[in-house]
């Protein structure tokens, strides 16, 4: 492609979950539109963004301390643009530009619609700060469309904040009440994404499994699978994040008769132990968490399933904690996402205040990420000798190897040619690590 000299560079930067990293997609797509391509030199940059995360204490202070060192750089060159945009962005809001004087842009979990005019604002020396949420009516404006995106696999954000009010977390006041993409919309843009050679599409939320429900005019979770699953082109679909109250017995029968929707899913269960599960406000207990996985693994024989684990709760006793450790033996997880706790301004379980020390926390986490180490090595060793249909990615590991992931989600490595990029081959597993697999094409 060319580009003029006068270009604008944009330089962005994502933290935290897929959801920004969609978000980031569209910011990128949108402001092309106005003149800035996509750089990955910080140097080059005109325009710098952050598209931030603020659900655990460390991701906040990261960005924090990334202003701190961009704030030079403005020093040096006044005409560069500085933004900071995401849930960091919607919880701060005009502190951030106190914090922080030169910086331009300040803008919301709702707002990147007005994303485009806020920069051309900034270019003619204006600072803006829009953090307002929009209401259900007008959510049209809530997903600008990812543009000229030809991967093959692509995310496509279905609905976006949460009603769940988890005791901890801090998304529903960061990214607002849950609201829905229209199908018609939805489905659109898989068509397109489908016509320009995306082959997988991995459909994002907050909690998917309330998509459509507050609407009444829109499909179910599970209908609305069905209907992507229709749409020639698209030969797998995957999806993100399903809260285990709310996963319906239609979603849990797609799996057994869709044969797109790939066998594998994120059904995170922060805890083992009822206790921290009633004080977390989950909405489900172990035995009902543990009979949705039995149903799961009817459905989809050798689905794999990968959850996010909390430690540190407040109150979390040895006890307690140790039935989080036998639910994950119980479960088998493909992968755990491990965090410990930490206390969110504005949630419940901030007002708690039984916190234990950040080296416990610190200890548990360890010997909760050492088990889940040997579980995921152990079903890798499963894998040994079966034959995997992959989605050949890109490049592999080693010189010669090609990559991509099988059905499962695992990344397995394999030697062979570049051109093989973008179809499916099949592959036999000679090889089980920690973190992929090693095959030989067959
Ligand atoms: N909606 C998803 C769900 O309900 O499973 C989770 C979204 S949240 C952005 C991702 C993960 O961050 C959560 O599943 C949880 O494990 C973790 N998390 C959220 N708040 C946290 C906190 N205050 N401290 C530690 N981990 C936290
Ligand atoms: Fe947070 Fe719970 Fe909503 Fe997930 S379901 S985003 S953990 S409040």
């Amino acid at each position: 492609m060319y580009f003029d000299m006068d270009d604008k560079q944009l330089y962005i930067e994502t933290y935290g979950c897929q959801m920004n990293v969609n978000d980031s997609e569209r910011i990128v797509s949108m402001l092309a539109d106005v003149g800035y391509q996509s750089t990955t030199t910080l140097k080059a940059a005109d325009l710098i963004l952050l598209n931030t995360c603020s659900v655990r204490g460390g991701a906040e202070e990261k960005v924090y301390r990334r202003l701190s060192n961009l704030g030079a750089l403005k020093k040096k060159n006044k005409r560069l643009i500085i933004g900071v945009g995401g849930c960091v962005a919607q919880q701060e809001g005009q502190e951030l530009l106190n914090k922080f004087p030169w910086l331009d842009l300040v803008f919301g979990t709702h707002n990147l619609h007005l994303l485009t005019k806020m920069v051309q604002g900034a270019e003619n020396g204006e600072q803006r700060c829009e953090t307002a949420f929009i209401d259900n009516g007008q959510r049209l404006d809530l997903f600008p469309p990812v543009k000229g995106n030809i991967r093959l696999s692509s995310f496509v954000t279905v609905m976006q904040g949460c009603d769940n009010y988890c005791s901890f977390c801090i998304v529903p006041y960061v990214r607002g009440r849950e609201i829905s993409r229209r199908s018609a919309e939805i489905l659109a843009e898989v068509r397109q994404l489908a016509d320009s050679g995306v082959k997988e599409v991995v459909l994002l939320g907050q909690n998917v499994n309330s998509y459509g429900l507050k609407t009444g005019s829109e499909p179910t979770f599970a209908e609305l699978i069905r209907l992507v699953a229709d749409i020639d082109g698209i030969r797998r679909i995957r999806f993100y994040t399903s809260h285990p109250k709310d996963i319906s017995r239609e979603l849990i029968a797609c799996y057994s008769d869709i044969p797109k929707l790939c066998g594998q899913i994120h059904l995170p269960a922060q805890s083992g132990s009822d206790a921290v599960l009633a004080r977390m406000n989950r909405g489900y207990d172990r035995t009902g968490y543990l009979g949705l996985i039995q149903e799961l693994k009817s459905a989809r024989p050798g689905i794999a399933i990968s959850s996010d684990m909390i430690v540190g709760f407040p109150g979390e006793t040895e006890d307690d904690f140790e039935q989080t450790l036998s639910l994950m033996e119980r479960v088998r997880y493909m992968d755990v996402f491990s965090f410990a706790y930490s206390p969110r301004p504005g949630t419940r379980a901030a007002e708690l205040g039984e916190e234990l020390g950040r080296e416990q926390k610190q200890i548990r986490l360890e010997r909760l990420q050492n088990l889940q180490r040997r579980i995921t090595l152990e079903l890798g060793q499963s894998y040994l000798g079966t034959v995997q249909s992959v989605m050949v990615e890109g490049e592999g590991k080693r010189p010669g190897q090609i990559s991509g992931k099988a059905d499962s989600g695992r990344f397995i490595n394999f030697l062979g040619d570049k051109n093989l990029i973008g179809s499916f081959v099949q592959v036999r597993v000679i090889a089980a690590y920690q973190n992929s697999l090693l095959g030989e094409m067959l």
